[in-house]
């Protein structure tokens, strides 16, 4: 079985999951268009193994063999055929993930997978050679630190590639949950409908941001208020994913105002520095 594994797009999600995977033994290949942004990611990825190395979670011997497992390229003719698995994680709009599955299929990985936090994987197989191939992967951020990987199974999705999915889950380290596929699958449905009503409840005065966050977390045991996980996930990209469950499921999960007009404003929460919350150096700033 070949130990190679491809990641495209090197944003929040892609370079968490091609640092993950080389930590686990794959030979990475990042695929990102932007140079800058995969340049970026790769100092990132960096970043996180100089911190898992002082704060004793791993050696610096095993922290360089990690980073030497990874490659970064812009174009999908340099990754390497047949790898083991190909994950795409570029932005959440259907048209693209189709074009980017369908560059990825050419390469004939044995596992391919979408990171889409809401996109149906039906719809997104329907474009494929080989669908029985294909199922969701769907990672948390940020990836080294959350458990959970909900898997997404498809009507095409074979047994095969089912099992499969399961391993690299476990070899991974990550705890699966087997979904079938329906928009927003169980995860990304559930965490928007929280997050666009707390934006809804701002809008109308209920309570400040920080109040709101606060009464989730001591009310409800959240680790983080709904307000400040969107500027953690990245408002355009919870603006993306409740288009396409509006689209699903209609003007439940229409956006509000407040969360087109921040991202028009190029304030997309903690990636940018501005959102619900001000953040400078990774951290939020309190008052
Ligand atoms: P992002 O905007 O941070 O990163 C996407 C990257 O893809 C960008 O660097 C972009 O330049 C690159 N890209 C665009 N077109 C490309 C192409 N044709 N080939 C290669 N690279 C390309 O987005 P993200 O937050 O990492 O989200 C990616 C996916 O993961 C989305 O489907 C999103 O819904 C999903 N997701 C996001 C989160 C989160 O918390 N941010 C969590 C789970 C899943």
């Amino acid at each position: 079985m070949s130990q190679r594994f491809a990641v495209a797009g090197a944003g929040t999600m892609g370079a968490g999951i091609a640092y993950v995977a080389a930590g686990s033994g794959y030979e990475v290949t990042l695929v990102e268009i932007d140079e800058a942004r995969g340049r970026a990611a790769v100092d990132g990825i960096r970043d996180w193994a100089r911190k898992a190395v002082e704060r004793g979670r791993s050696t610096s011997e095993e922290a360089a063999a990690t980073l030497e497992r990874l490659r970064l390229v812009t174009e999908f003719t340099d990754v390497d055929p047949e790898p083991a698995v190909f994950v795409e994680a570029v932005p959440e709009r259907p048209e693209l993930k189709h074009q980017v599955l369908a560059a990825a299929e050419q390469l004939r990985p044995e596992l391919l997978a979408s990171n889409t936090s809401s996109i149906s994987i039906d719809s997104l197989a329907a474009r494929l050679e080989a669908p029985e191939r294909f199922c969701g992967l769907h990672f948390f951020n940020p990836v080294y630190a959350m458990a959970l990987l909900e898997i997404v199974i498809g009507d095409k999705t074979s047994d095969a590639s089912r099992e499969a999915a399961l391993a690299v889950a476990r070899r991974l380290g990550k705890e699966p949950v087997v979904v079938r596929d329906s928009p927003g699958f169980a995860t990304s449905r559930l965490g928007n409908a929280l997050g666009l009503e707390a934006i809804r409840m701002l809008e109308s005065g209920v309570a400040s941001a920080a109040d709101i966050d606060k009464a989730m977390s001591l009310g409800y045991r959240h680790p983080m208020g709904p307000l400040e996980l969107s500027d953690v996930v990245g408002l355009d990209v919870r603006l993306d994913i409740a288009r396409s469950l509006q689209a699903a499921y209609g003007d439940r999960f229409e956006p509000p105002r407040t969360l087109i007009d921040l991202v028009a404003q190029g304030k997309l929460g903690k990636k940018s520095g501005q959102g619900f919350y001000t953040w400078v150096d990774g951290k939020k700033v309190e008052g």
